[in-house]
């Protein structure tokens, strides 16, 4: 079997496909943030990839490679989304291509190094750390897990493995106080609730793993 690769259209329809998913999971995501925040997280994500969505197609045509995709639709998401989850996806999508410039398809070793590069300018820009009961919270243990199976055999399985452990990862912020962010003070009043970034996060992830299922 030839390795599996990825190119910019794959990243086109997964562009395209965050989009539709965070029009269904608008109210949802929202209730997740009235619980523990300010109630935007839904309504903030849906005007972003909004935009994404409506650029898309002149960004795949005027990108001469998948970098610059990336990095276009995360410059929308920086600028239309408002919140604290407009800078931080905004980031990872505008950090995420840094080492692939100039390339149009790419390897799951390199999809890897993305995901990586990504959350790194998350954590930069929100300063959270594991436990703090944000995004990270189901990215980073995900994250390594795929720096440790990038070489497997089957990038389906593997990307599959990560994204079970994001959304434990999600599940895991629920009996958390929050240490960064708004949830911040309610103290133990956060306690019972989960991190609504934390669910957008490995559901975003997911919209790949589906992706990569019809390569
Ligand atoms: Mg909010």
């Amino acid at each position: 079997m030839s390795e599996m690769t990825f190119d910019k259209q794959f990243f086109g329809r997964s562009l395209a496909s965050m989009a539709e998913l965070t029009e269904k999971n608008r109210d949802y995501w929202t209730k997740l943030d009235s619980d523990i925040g300010d109630g935007d997280h839904g309504i903030n994500m849906s005007i972003g990839f909004r935009a994404v969505s409506a650029k898309l197609e002149e960004n795949l045509e005027n990108a001469e490679d998948i970098t610059s995709l990336l990095k276009k639709s995360g410059m929308l998401l920086l600028s239309k989304v408002g919140g604290a989850s407009g800078p931080l996806y905004g980031s990872f999508f505008i950090k995420m291509g840094k080492d692939i410039t100039g390339q149009t398809e790419i390897t799951f070793s390199d999809f890897v190094g993305m995901i990586k590069n990504g959350v790194e300018a998350i954590q930069f820009r929100g300063k959270a750390e594991l436990g703090d009961k944000t995004m990270l919270d189901a990215l980073l243990p995900g994250l390594e897990y795929l720096e440790a199976h990038q070489t497997d055999s089957n990038p389906v399985v593997v990307l599959e493995e990560a994204v079970a452990i994001m959304r434990q990862g999600a599940e895991s912020t629920i009996p958390l106080i929050a240490k960064k962010g708004r949830a911040m003070r309610l103290g133990e009043r956060a306690i019972g609730h989960k991190d609504p970034g934390s669910e957008s996060s490995w559901m975003l992830i997911n919209v790949f793993l589906e992706e990569m299922k019809t390569v």
